[in-house]
């Protein structure tokens, strides 16, 4: 069975995967993988020895997978997983390996399958990217009806999964006070509401700047009286390498 898995890191300190699934079913302008399809936290050596060698099947996924001898955690990402109709059974193999799964996703499009198979996941978190709780910003920027977004939050949260939210700051879009609506939002619909702020990295040819210490540090206190502030570039530091695709290794 063939997936949409493109490219997997290992963060060696941390002892966990970064699966990275290709293609996605929104079009946000200022999404980051327009930048480079690969792990952002790689060397530019690394960057630049790396090239597409095609989607996995499950027998390949798993055989990576059984080649880590130490495997704690799994971000399941990229562009948008849930895309992938091999999902579920990928989260399975996850299960099995006893590993803490994290997925990221925009909630756009949660099968039953797959809500099936979070339900069993004791280990499981999903982390909804919400961009925004404006209708009109969805259509016209992320290229989707917010309220489809909406009603995949309350089927999650209503099977009891565990859900935490993520969001991008940007200035004259989704500015501190929209960032400060979203956490007051998501604090109505959760017992322990979180929210990771990633403030905006600017991609060419948009019109959006990355905001200033000012209006991160707004964004965060704002949102904070509301829910558990999480800012994604506190992560813990480590190495990280490709395990696929095979990066080739020069001898001389
Ligand atoms: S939903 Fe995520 S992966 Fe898809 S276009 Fe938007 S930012 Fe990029």
């Amino acid at each position: 069975m063939q997936t949409r898995i493109s490219h997997i890191t290992y963060y060696v300190d941390l002892k966990s995967l970064y699966i990275q699934f290709l293609g996605c079913n929104l079009h946000c302008p200022w999404c980051i993988r327009k930048l480079t399809p690969w792990d952002h936290h790689l060397d530019k050596e690394t960057l630049v020895g790396i090239k597409f060698q095609g989607l996995l099947t499950i027998e390949e996924f798993k055989e990576v997978i059984n080649g880590v001898k130490e495997l704690e955690d799994a971000v399941l990402g990229g562009e948008e997983p849930t895309i992938d109709p091999s999902l579920p059974l990928i989260i399975r193999i996850l299960r099995e390996h006893n590993v803490n799964i994290r997925l990221l996703t925009n909630a756009y499009e949660i099968s039953t399958e797959l809500l099936n198979e979070l339900v069993m996941c004791a280990s499981c978190e999903v982390v909804v990217s919400l961009k925004s709780l404006n209708p009109e910003v969805y259509r016209r920027y992320v290229g989707g009806e917010l309220n489809t977004v909406l009603r995949n939050i309350e089927k999650l949260i209503g099977r009891g999964i565990k859900v935490i939210f993520e969001t991008v700051l940007i200035p004259g879009i989704n500015g501190p006070a929209e960032v400060e609506e979203i956490a007051r939002y998501i604090s109505t619909i959760t017992d322990k509401p979180t929210l990771i702020i990633d403030p905006l990295v600017p991609i060419p040819d948009t019109p959006w700047r990355r905001p200033t210490n000012e209006e991160i540090a707004e964004a965060a206190r704002r949102a904070s009286k509301y829910v558990n502030v999480v800012m994604h570039e506190r992560g813990r530091p480590s190495r990280v390498v490709v395990l696929y695709p095979r990066v080739s290794v020069k001898t001389n």
